[in-house]
C-alpha cells in the first residue's frame, strides 16, 4: 500500500470524497464509490446482470441519472438534482413536460414538520418519477405552470456490489458488511462504508490473523441478497461471527440490533464490548431490525450476526433528509467506532477458554507477581490475576471473564498472557 500518503487520510476526508456521489442500488454511482474505495483497499467489484434471480427478488433495471431540474416559465431552476441529489426521488423514470403547479404537487416530497430538511425518498420497485425538497419551498412555490426534465436511463445492466477477503490462518471467518446504495448523506450511509475500509486496512496490517475477515459493501437489502444468493453454503459453513455497520459516525450513543435468538458470539461480542463504551447503550431486539440483518439472520441463513450503530437508523431526527451530513459525523466519532471494532476483532484473536494449572491458589509471591504490601483499596494488579485464576475452568472464553470480571478484553488478555507464561494457566 502507498504507505505514509494513506496513513494521514482521515476518515472523514474518504466521506468528503464519496458524500457528493449519487448512489443508488444500482448505476454508475456504485461503480465510481468502489473505485475511490478500491485506491485505499484492494476490493474486488462484480457486477450482476438485471434480471437475474436472486431468491424471490430479481435485480430491477440499471439507473443513471444525467439531469433533472423543475424550472419555472422563465427558466429559472426552481429544484435541481445538479444543488443536491437527494433532491430527485430515487429511480425516477424519464420525464420531459409541462405540468400545472397543481399537478406537479402530487410528485413533490417535503416534510412539514423539518421544514429545512430535503428527505430522502426511492421507488426502486414501482415506476414513478418525483421530487423531495424542504418544505420551506415548496410553499414558496407560485401558481402556474413548471418545466420539469428527467434525464435519467431505467435499462438493462447490472448491480455493482464489492467484497474483500483478507485470508487469515484458519477458513473460519469474522464478516463485516456494509451498505452503499444512498445517496448524499453522512451518518446513514456513508459511516459504515467508511470505518468498513479503514477496519480492513487495519486487519491487513495485522502481524498475525487467525481467522479469515471478509468486507461486504453492496446496497442494501437485493445487494445482500445477491452476495447471499452466491455465497450462502460457505457463509453458513465458516462465519464465526458477523457485524453489519450502519450510521456509526455520530457520537450519540451506542445501539446494536441482536440475532434473533440474542446468543451468537457476534451478540456476546458486541454486548461485552459495549459494557465498556461511554454513555448509553442501546441493546435492540431482533423486533428491530430495519437493515441486512434482516438478510443476514433470516431463516435459512442464520448467520451468528449483529448491527452494529450509534444512533440507530430511523432513530435520530436526521435520519433519512439532507440534514444527515457534516454536522453529524465526526472524525473523533468515527475513530472511537473504528477502535471499539478492532478491539472487537483482537479479541476474538486472542479469544481461548484458559485452565488454571494449579490446584487451590497458585502462591504469586515466589514468582514475583504479588504485591506483598497489600493496602485497602488499593488497585492491586495482582487481583486480577487472582480473580482470571478463580474463574479459569476450561469453560469460560475471554468475553465471558471480561464481563465477570467487569474489564475490558485487553485487560483480560494482557493478564493472560503473564499467566501463560508463569504457566499457570493453559
Ligand atoms: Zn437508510
Amino acid at each position: 500500500m502507498g504507505g505514509a500518503v494513506l496513513q494521514q487520510m482521515r476518515m472523514i476526508d474518504l466521506m468528503q470524497e464519496l458524500f457528493p456521489i449519487c448512489r443508488s442500488i444500482t448505476g454508475n454511482g456504485l461503480r465510481q464509490t468502489f473505485e475511490i474505495i478500491k485506491k485505499i483497499i484492494p476490493i474486488t467489484i462484480y457486477e450482476v446482470p438485471s434480471g437475474t434471480k436472486v431468491f424471490d427478488w430479481t435485480i430491477p433495471r440499471e439507473w443513471n441519472v444525467r439531469e433533472a431540474f423543475v424550472e419555472d416559465m422563465s427558466g429559472k431552476r426552481v429544484i435541481d438534482f445538479a444543488e443536491n441529489n437527494l433532491h430527485l426521488l430515487g429511480y425516477s423514470v424519464p420525464v420531459d413536460a409541462v405540468f400545472s403547479l397543481e399537478t406537479l404537487q402530487n410528485h413533490l416530497y417535503s416534510l412539514p414538520d423539518q421544514p429545512t430538511a430535503i428527505p430522502y425518498i426511492t421507488s426502486y420497485y414501482s415506476e414513478r418519477w418525483g421530487f423531495c425538497l424542504e418544505h420551506a419551498r415548496r410553499q414558496a412555490l407560485t401558481a402556474g405552470e413548471y418545466r420539469v426534465r428527467i434525464d435519467s436511463d431505467l435499462s438493462e445492466g447490472s448491480l455493482t456490489y464489492a467484497d474483500l477477503v483478507i485470508p487469515g490462518e484458519t477458513e473460519e471467518e469474522i464478516f463485516f458488511s456494509t451498505y452503499v446504495c444512498h445517496p448524499s448523506m453522512a451518518n446513514d450511509e456513508l459511516s459504515g462504508p467508511v470505518v468498513a475500509t479503514f477496519l480492513a486496512q487495519k486487519i491487513m496490517a495485522l502481524p498475525r490473523r487467525k481467522y479469515t475477515y471478509r468486507f461486504v459493501f453492496a446496497p442494501e437489502t437485493i445487494g445482500a441478497l445477491t452476495y447471499l444468493s452466491r455465497h450462502l453454503g460457505h457463509l453458513r459453513a465458516h462465519t464465526k461471527a458477523g457485524f453489519n455497520l450502519s450510521c456509526i459516525g455520530d457520537d450519540r450513543a451506542w445501539s446494536y440490533v441482536a440475532s434473533p435468538r440474542a446468543d451468537s458470539y457476534a451478540d456476546k461480542i458486541m454486548a461485552n464490548a459495549l459494557r465498556f463504551v461511554e454513555g448509553p447503550v442501546h441493546a435492540y431486539s431482533f423486533l428491530e431490525r430495519a437493515s441486512d440483518e434482516r438478510q443476514y439472520c433470516a431463516p435459512g441463513v442464520d448467520l451468528p450476526l449483529v448491527t452494529v450503530c450509534r444512533s440507530r437508523f430511523g432513530m435520530y431526527p436526521e435520519y433519512h433528509t439532507s440534514l444527515d451530513n457534516f454536522d453529524l459525523v465526526s472524525e473523533k466519532a468515527l475513530n472511537e467506532s473504528l477502535s471499539l471494532l478492532l478491539d472487537c476483532c483482537r479479541a476474538i484473536e486472542e479469544n481461548c477458554r484458559p485452565r488454571a494449572c494449579v490446584i487451590g491458589e497458585p502462591q504469586l509471591g515466589k514468582r514475583g507477581l504479588y504485591a506483598t504490601l497489600s493496602q485497602v483499596g488499593s488497585s492491586n494488579p495482582s487481583a486480577i490475576l487472582v480473580d482470571i485464576l478463580a474463574y479459569a475452568d476450561g469453560t469460560r472464553d475471554v468475553f465471558d471473564l471480561s464481563t465477570l470480571l467487569n474489564l475490558p478484553t485487553a485487560t483480560i488478555v494482557q493478564h493472560l498472557n503473564i499467566l501463560r507464561r508463569e504457566k499457570l494457566v493453559e
